[in-house]
């Protein structure tokens, strides 16, 4: 069975203590977890595809949220535990979904995964965002509830539900 790992947004704004944009301990916790499944996925010969917020200095996006992932800046890089290796996709995206305005589509369609797992921060944003548009492309789609995160954990608990009950994913 061919398997993608889609690994969103874990960048040093988001993930880092100092980060722009920090996410919380919830989001430093789930680093060793998507480390080990990284690992294991490679052994089972699955693509690894990491999804990355990739701003202008200027995007409208910082009208909601703190300025954070400018491109070309230390904050928008993969946390050096995470470091993707030459042969991984690195999918740049400026929205919630990794699909909006991206090579996403063409990547899976490269790719072309029996199961599509997906790990990364927040769940309630980006994670569910990129779910819900794996899903309207019929992928059948994996979360690990033990490898993503939120700062708000409400918000993550709804996510979960939602992307289970509504958008029909496996939360294991
Ligand atoms: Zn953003």
């Amino acid at each position: 069975m061919k398997k993608a790992l889609i690994i969103v947004d874990m960048l040093v704004d988001f993930v880092d203590k100092k980060g722009a944009l920090y996410c919380g301990e919830s989001a430093t916790r789930i680093i060793p977890r998507i480390r080990r499944l990284i690992q294991n996925m490679r052994k089972q010969g699955a693509a690894i595809i990491y999804l990355a917020d990739s701003h202008e200095p200027d995007d409208r996006e910082f009208e909601l949220f703190p300025r954070h992932c400018v491109k070309g800046t230390p904050g928008a890089q993969v946390t050096s535990e995470l470091k993707p290796l030459p042969a991984d996709y690195v999918v740049l995206k400026t929205r919630y979904s990794g699909f909006y305005n991206t090579n996403l589509d063409e990547v899976l369609k490269e790719v072309s995964p029996d199961e599509v797992h997906i790990v990364g921060v927040c769940t309630s944003i980006c994670v569910m965002d990129t779910v819900s548009g794996l899903r309207s492309r019929d992928y059948k789609v994996v979360v690990h509830s033990d490898a993503v995160a939120d700062f708000d954990l409400e918000a993550q608990q709804f996510a979960l539900k939602r992307i289970e009950e509504v958008l029909g994913a496996q939360v294991i």
